[in-house]
């Protein structure tokens, strides 16, 4: 979607630390870490947040919650925690949706 900073950074047009990508999926540090580690996972598809998912998302979102899993152990993480914002309520200021992963304080 045009405008939006995530999709940019999907289709690399805007630039971004990658820690992770596959087909559906891209993660990437975040500019403003609120923990010593904090990642951005994402769908490289532009889904506006939760609150936007339809059926044929389970297998996106299921898998983002297995690449978070996947950096946490690679980062040697002991223990971390996966938010979503959901909606500007719910702290959400980039609307396309994204698992933060912030970890690392004792490592
Ligand atoms: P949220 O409040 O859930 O929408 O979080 C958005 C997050 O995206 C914030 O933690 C920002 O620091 C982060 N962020 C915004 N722009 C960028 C960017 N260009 N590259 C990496 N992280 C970003
Ligand atoms: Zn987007």
């Amino acid at each position: 979607m045009e405008n939006c900073i995530f999709c940019k950074i999907a289709n690399k047009t805007a630039s971004s630390k990658i820690v992770y990508e596959d087909s559906d999926i891209i993660a990437f540090e975040d500019t403003t870490p609120s923990a010593p580690v904090h990642i951005l996972i994402i769908p490289k598809e532009h889904i506006q947040s939760i609150d936007h998912l339809e059926g044929n998302h389970a297998g996106v979102i299921s898998k983002i919650i297995f690449v978070a899993k996947k950096i946490a152990q690679d980062k040697g993480l002991s223990g971390y925690k996966l938010i979503f914002n959901v909606g500007r309520e719910g702290g959400q200021i980039v609307d396309h949706l994204h698992l933060h992963l912030l970890g690392g304080w004792k490592s």
